[in-house]
């Protein structure tokens, strides 16, 4: 089986569109999926259209920019209530916020003297004007102000960088509830990139559901040691490439199957149902 968990479209910063995404993932004989945009679920409902066209399972997912004690947490939801209300108002605010903020570090680089326009910036965001840094990065690059995204973020807009402004982001205790109450699995994403490894007992106590164990660039050595922790705290494994680009470079990349046993298994037996895939 040929599964993803975790690809972005351009409702947020990936380059595709969420139909040539599954285009692709069609092609390519992918048989799950799940768009898990930033803050967003537009880009997987815009997908839910071409189904028909390309026949294969898509999972409702959502990538949930959140803030425990400071740091930056990605939460992954999939098999959320499409329609919960709270969930969806939650998502909106965060989605929203990110154009003022990213004006504001426009301005900031106007302040240093970069004379970067934001209209400029505005032909790079993704569909219904989703702005992140890296919508900001293209833009610096194709006016000419630096020549690899690379240096773009050793510059100017890496977190310690004077001219970055900090994204509205919800408390990770709040998403795994609201998560929770539209019926959704809360999915600790690349656990990898956290400050520390023991943030996971928290999550853990919060109520998260599983962690992204096969995340594409985790090397053998983190892959093992979060099953082991998946496997002492009856949490569930997924597992995804994080794709943002415009081309499957992954094309070999899949999640293993237990990936897609645990998700339905824990998805069935929310609603009562017995876990078999
Ligand atoms: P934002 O959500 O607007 O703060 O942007 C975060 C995104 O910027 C991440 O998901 C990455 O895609 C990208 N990013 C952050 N830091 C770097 C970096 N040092 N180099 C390249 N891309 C980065
Ligand atoms: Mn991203
Ligand atoms: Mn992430
Ligand atoms: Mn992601």
């Amino acid at each position: 089986m040929k599964i993803d968990l975790h690809l972005h479209t351009n409702f947020s910063d990936g380059k595709l569109s969420p139909e040539k995404i599954l285009k692709l993932a069609w092609e390519n004989h992918y048989e799950y999926i799940s768009i898990t945009d930033h803050d967003s679920i537009l880009g997987y409902l815009e997908a839910k259209k071409y189904l028909a066209k390309y026949p294969l399972e898509l999972i409702s997912g959502v990538e949930i920019s959140t803030n425990y004690q400071s740091s930056d947490v990605h939460i992954l939801a999939y098999y959320f209530d499409e329609n919960n209300d709270e969930f969806i108002e939650m998502l909106r605010k965060i989605y929203d916020s990110r154009y003022g903020r990213a004006k504001q570090i426009v301005s900031n680089l106007n302040q240093m003297g970069i004379d970067l326009k934001w209209e400029d910036v505005l032909k790079y965001a993704g569909q219904h004007k989703y702005i992140g840094r890296p919508h900001i990065a293209r833009a610096l690059i194709e006016n000419g102000f630096c020549k690899t995204i690379k240096s773009v973020f050793d510059r100017y807009l890496n977190n310690d960088s004077p001219i970055y402004v900090p994204k509205y982001r919800i408390d990770t205790a709040y998403a795994v509830d609201l998560i929770q109450k539209a019926g959704g699995i809360s999915v600790v994403a690349h656990p990898g990139r956290l400050e520390d490894d023991s943030l996971l007992y928290e999550f853990i106590d919060m109520g998260v559901e599983g962690i992204e164990v096969y995340y594409a660039s985790h090397s053998t050595g983190q892959i093992k040691f979060y099953e082991q922790i998946a496997l002492e705290n009856n949490l569930i494994r997924t597992g995804g490439s994080d794709f943002h680009g415009s081309d499957f470079y992954y094309l070999n990349y899949t999640a293993p199957d237990v990936c897609i046993k645990e998700l339905k298994a824990r998805h069935a037996s929310k609603r009562g149902l017995n876990g078999t895939v």
